[in-house]
């Protein structure tokens, strides 16, 4: 199989001490770029959906896609539901191939986090598909999740340690101060608050809202035990600003096979930069 679940990726990654990327994809041309680098760079590889991503492309065009790619460039891949909150939407998924899953139920308050996480978990693991949860709360904009600033809430280390043992899930998503979307200011990182959430949990822990984060707060991170960094406005303004660039150069360009040549060139840099910062280049 080609399309596998990120659970031993990211227990190795925990184990020699660099993370895996997860790149939210769009499109075709998204999908190229991330599986292509990764092979070049050898690099393990998570490509990630959001609801939004799914229904824009459609499940079974990605997985098909991935798949082809994957088996085309002999690299195993995982295919992540990101921020999914729905059992029913998660169990299609699954059907359809997809085997690494994210069930976001950090708007809730802890005892249904816990109940929802769980019953996502009974599922999943029942067809070796691995199973993400968040803890606290990230703030900022993801497709349709908007949360404002006052109700981002930091994962709390002695509940993140009875959350994961009462549920069972194989990775944990922080809340230490980042956000999604880009940063109107420097963001501050609670990395004694990773430190105390390490020391109490010992599945591999998940960074999300890493777009615009400064190299050496993810290195930290990963250090002190993120395995998984999440990147999706990152590779969406690299691939939209080269777009808008080469139209303003060509106004009368109307041929996608030339006009998506930048674009996929920009986005190739920052996955490059992203798998060089994750440290797990080689690493396949
Ligand atoms: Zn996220």
């Amino acid at each position: 199989m080609f399309i596998i679940s990120s659970k031993n990726m990211l227990l190795k990654a925990q184990r020699k001490g660099y993370a895996v990327p997860a790149f939210n994809i769009h499109n075709l041309e998204t999908l190229q770029v991330v599986v292509e680098t990764a092979t070049e760079m050898r690099s393990p590889l998570i490509v990630a959906g959001t609801p939004g991503t799914f229904s824009y492309a459609g499940k079974g065009n990605i997985v098909a896609i991935a798949a082809d790619l994957a088996r085309e460039h002999n690299l195993p891949l995982a295919i992540h539901l990101d921020h999914h909150e729905v059992l029913n939407d998660i169990e299609a998924k699954v059907f359809a191939g997809v085997r690494s899953v994210m069930i976001d139920g950090s708007h809730y308050a802890f005892e249904e986090n816990v109940r929802v996480v769980k019953e996502v978990v009974d599922f999943c693991h029942r067809y070796d598909a691995s199973v993400e949860a968040e803890l606290g709360r990230l703030g900022g904009v993801e497709d349709d999740l908007v949360v404002e600033g006052k109700d981002a809430l930091y994962t709390h280390p002695e509940q993140a340690h009875e959350f994961v043992t009462r549920t069972g899930i194989d990775s944990l998503a922080v809340a230490i101060g980042t956000a999604h979307g880009l940063y109107t200011a420097e963001p501050k990182l609670d990395f004694e608050r990773l430190a105390e959430i390490r020391a109490r949990v010992d599945v591999p822990l998940v960074l999300h809202g890493a777009s615009g984060l400064p190299e050496h707060d993810i290195r930290k991170a990963i250090d002190l035990g993120i395995c998984k960094v999440n990147v999706a406005t990152e590779l969406k303004i690299a691939f939209s600003d080269a777009l808008k660039t080469y139209f303003i150069q060509h106004p009368k360009a109307n041929d996608p096979r030339h006009y998506m040549q930048p674009a996929k060139v920009a986005m190739k840099e920052v996955v490059r930069k992203v798998i060089h910062v994750c440290g797990c280049e080689g690493q396949l």
